[in-house]
């Protein structure tokens, strides 16, 4: 019988935290989180959780004690209203690279052998993505780095940070790049969810006939992957001996106004779009899957609409609770 693992999921309040921490613990895994907060939609599936700021070395200190596996999610984080707006730099920029060097230095002085790291598709280079129809975002792209927000700059070093401690003190490293992860027990409202959440409120909220509004002229492609899918593809980079970094994400393009679209035909009503300035960043973006394909044998598993679906069944039940 295989020893039972103690992992560590830093993040465990948030939304891929949350469902990681689920699927750890269904797999037989004893599981503390980490956090600033407790998952706010449902009790967390952690054994132990510990409340408290990582970017306080003590903290970091306690949480990684006893800890054989280490994925590392906690970030301050937010969609393109709060990482595109430059308001917020300082903070995230400050904020999530202590926690990285927290986290990654205390684990390595309590012997943790093995860190995922969630990176992200905001490192990749903007020239590569000016053409909504043709982004290229393949692993090694993200060189010469031109990331379009200091999130993107964060990721990239905090990347670079994890690699160089395995090359130097030995210890393993799983780094993914997500790529617009989505689904139920996503933040859908305050200011820092992401697109589909967003897009599901807006018109759950919204009575038919009546106007949703879209930043930007909304024809700008992104690709969208469900939750559970991510979590899949992270438990498999951690099985894998394959470092990485590799993408996680989808391949279906999709432009906003598309996406808004098929949340309307979902929620059968009909609004007409109304664009307004905002926050939009690059024109196109997809995951490019081929090196975790042949990797992993990774691909999402169901479309977009599938996911949709999920995802606003569930916002338009938080909408009429609220
Ligand atoms: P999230 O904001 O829901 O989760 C991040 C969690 O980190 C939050 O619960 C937050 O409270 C916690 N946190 C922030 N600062 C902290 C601190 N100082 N100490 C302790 N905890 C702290 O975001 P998410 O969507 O679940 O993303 C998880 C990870 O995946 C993040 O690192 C994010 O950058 C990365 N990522 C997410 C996406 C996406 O589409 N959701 C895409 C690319 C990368």
């Amino acid at each position: 019988m295989t020893k039972q693992k103690r992992v560590l999921v830093a993040g465990a309040g948030g939304f891929i935290g949350s469902h990681l921490a689920r699927r750890l613990a269904a797999e037989g895994n004893w599981v503390r989180g980490a956090d600033l907060k407790s998952p706010e939609f449902s009790p967390t599936a952690c054994h132990d959780f510990v409340v408290g700021d990582l970017r306080d070395q003590a903290v970091a200190a306690r949480v990684v004690e006893g800890i054989d596996e280490v994925y590392q999610l906690a970030a301050d984080m937010g969609g393109a209203g709060y990482i595109f707006t430059g308001e917020h730099d300082a903070a995230v920029l400050h904020n999530s690279a202590t926690i990285n060097l927290n986290i990654l230095e205390a684990g390595r002085l309590a012997g943790v052998k093995k860190f995922f790291y969630s990176s992200s598709a905001c490192i990749y280079p903007e020239r590569n993505q000016l053409d909504p129809n043709n982004p290229i975002c393949s692993e090694e792209s993200a060189y010469p780095a031109a990331p379009d927000s200091e999130y993107g700059w964060e990721k990239l070093f905090s990347e670079r940070l994890y690699f160089a401690y395995a090359r130097n003190y030995g210890i393993e490293v799983h780094v993914a790049r997500f790529h617009n992860i989505f689904g139920p027990e996503g933040t859908w409202r305050g200011g820092r969810e992401k697109a589909p959440a967003a897009i599901c409120r807006k018109v759950a909220e919204a009575a038919d006939g009546s106007e949703m509004e879209i930043w930007g002229d909304g024809e700008q492609t992104r690709t969208f992957l469900y939750v559970d899918e991510c979590v899949e593809g992270v438990r498999r980079l951690m099985e894998s001996d394959f470092a990485g970094p590799v993408n996680i994400g989808s391949e279906e393009m999709v432009t906003i106004n598309g996406l808004a679209a098929m949340a309307m035909e979902i929620a059968g009503k009909k609004l007409a779009k109304k664009h307004i300035p905002g926050p939009q960043g690059v024109r196109g973006r997809t995951s490019d899957n081929r090196l975790i394909l042949e990797k992993l044998g990774w691909q999402p598993t169901q479309t977009l609409r599938a996911g949709m679906e999920k995802t606003y069944a569930w916002i338009a039940e938080q909408v009429r609770q609220a």
